[in-house]
């Protein structure tokens, strides 16, 4: 059986999309296929090609496609007439996954939060983490990050650097400042201190924030991932400031950078955190905002919304957590294939005079250019792979893998993605031009 793609890049029926879908959809013009069929680390499309996802729904799958036991334990809800949609009423799933937060991912952290369920997406989330704040504090400003990226909707993208996404807002955007991320002038620069001389300048012009928001890896803004202790000082000049540290844990938690929460052992709480992408794991549309008891000062419905609480989704969330993070174990298995990731991550960028960014499973590649890595993930696309890129032009190859791949089939997908770049940049050493060939055979074991 052949498990690269036919070559023909349409059916008939995709001109429906050209019809009938607005030009807003981005990914499937990358990837003009129309897939039919997702199990676990694998994509089939209706010509028969079948495609190893290392995009994961930008992390929001990062249990793979249909995990049978989620999958299961939704089966078993629907077909019992567990409730869909219930507003935000009591229902048996909320109980059940509130407890299994508790039990499974708070308590086993030391962790004290309550849960505050919001629309089901990740913006949702953001918009009431930093409403939250600014209700808290009395104060409009929040303070974001270069390259970072929180969402769609007015708030959050005012919170979002990409100019690209920031355009489509139409009006301003605005009580947010935008400082420079942890490395953003290079390693000889401690951007946490620039932060703090202009937080305690009276005169720099920066007013006094209601909030710090900030990735702990950037996910859409190059994978970016900030050191430990310029997250540890950060927390420390929001406390010292009056501000509150949110982190969006949008993309970066849930496993991805190895950890349920990606600030784990950084020696740090964050006051409020924000989840969704794989929260359900099963790709079903659920966010969540984490905040501190005494930070919830909501009044009953300030911040509602008919889905705020996805039933299904409680399901799935709640299987999901008994099944993979009930045992440490499951962060050992993520840290071992993040080792993977790396080593072979860095020497595809050795051998090609590159750079890697990212912790855990969560890593990309600096190719140089947007078209470079446009390149790059063509060919990956045509051989079987899908992957996409990241970063202010989109010059970063990211390798969102499920974290649940096993290791011979992440081997031979990082095969696919080590060819693409040897056909598509020249390797550093000429003597090595033979040695950026892989020694494995290009393609996918069926
Ligand atoms: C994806 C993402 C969001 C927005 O989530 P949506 O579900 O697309 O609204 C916010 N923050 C981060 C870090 C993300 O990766």
């Amino acid at each position: 059986m052949t498990t690269t793609p036919k070559p023909s890049a349409t059916t008939p029926d995709t001109k429906i999309y050209e019809r009938r879908e607005s030009t807003v959809r981005s990914y499937s013009r990358s990837m003009p296929r129309q897939f039919n069929r997702a199990q676990g680390v694998w994509m089939h499309d209706s010509e028969g090609g079948r495609y190893l996802d290392f995009l994961s729904g930008c992390s929001s799958l990062n249990y793979g496609h249909n995990h049978p036991v989620l999958k299961q334990a939704l089966v078993d809800y629907i077909a019992s007439d567990g409730v869909t949609h219930a507003l935000d009423l009591h229902t048996d799933a909320k109980a059940r996954f509130l407890s299994t937060l508790e039990d499974v991912i708070l308590k086993p952290r030391s962790l004290n939060y309550r849960a505050m369920f919001t629309g089901p997406t990740g913006t949702n989330a953001v918009e009431a983490a930093i409403k939250l704040a600014r209700k808290v504090t009395g104060r409009e400003m929040v303070v974001a990050f270069t390259n970072g990226f929180h969402g769609m909707t007015l708030g959050a993208l005012a919170c979002t650097g990409n100019a690209g996404k920031r355009g489509g807002a139409g009006v301003p955007l605005g009580h947010v400042s935008h400082e420079p991320y942890d490395g953003y002038y290079g390693d000889e620069v401690d951007t946490a201190d620039l932060l703090e001389q202009r937080l305690e300048d009276p005169s720099s012009g920066l007013d006094a924030p209601a909030a710090f928001l900030v990735e702990t890896v950037q996910g859409e803004g190059g994978l970016n991932a900030a050191s430990p202790e310029w997250l540890r000082k950060i927390a420390a000049l929001a406390k010292k400031h009056g501000a509150l540290m949110i982190v969006d844990d949008i993309q970066a938690g849930c496993g991805r950078t190895g950890g349920f929460f990606s600030f784990e052992d950084m020696g740090f709480t964050p006051d409020i955190v924000t989840l969704a992408k794989s929260l359900s794991g099963m790709g079903l549309p659920f966010a969540l905002t984490l905040l501190r008891p005494e930070l919830d000062v909501w009044k009953p419905g300030e911040h509602n919304g008919t889905f705020r609480g996805n039933n299904h989704a409680f399901v799935t969330a709640t299987a999901a957590m008994r099944e993979f993070w009930a045992d440490p174990k499951f962060a050992g298995d993520i840290a071992r294939r993040g080792r993977i990731l790396e080593q072979r991550l860095e020497r595809m960028a050795k051998r090609h005079g590159l750079s890697t960014r990212g912790r855990g499973m969560m890593r990309g590649i600096n190719v140089g250019s947007g078209d470079v890595a446009e390149k790059i993930t063509g060919t990956c696309f045509a051989e079987g792979l899908i992957i996409e890129t990241s970063g202010a032009h989109d010059e970063i190859v990211k390798v969102l893998a499920p974290l649940v791949i096993d290791d011979d089939t992440f081997q031979a997908g990082l095969d696919i993605l080590e060819e693409a770049i040897a056909e598509t940049i020249a390797p550093v050493d000429a003597s090595g031009t033979t040695s950026g060939k892989s020694d494995r055979k290009l393609g996918l074991a069926a």
